[in-house]
């Protein structure tokens, strides 16, 4: 599997479970595990920081 980012090489775990984020460790982008079977990743969605007002 490459990184959508950079397209660096990530190495899956075995286990790896839908609904997963996993972490490039090149870029450290964060990564949704869309499906498992098939296997397909996708950016995941920024997460915004709540600082309030
Ligand atoms: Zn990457």
């Amino acid at each position: 599997m490459n990184c959508p980012e950079c397209e660096a090489t990530i190495t899956l775990s075995p286990d790896l479970l839908d609904g997963e984020i996993i972490q490039c460790p090149d870029c450290g982008v964060e990564l949704e595990v869309l499906s498992t079977e098939p296997l397909a990743l996708a950016l995941a969605p920024a997460i915004e920081e709540d600082w309030g007002e």
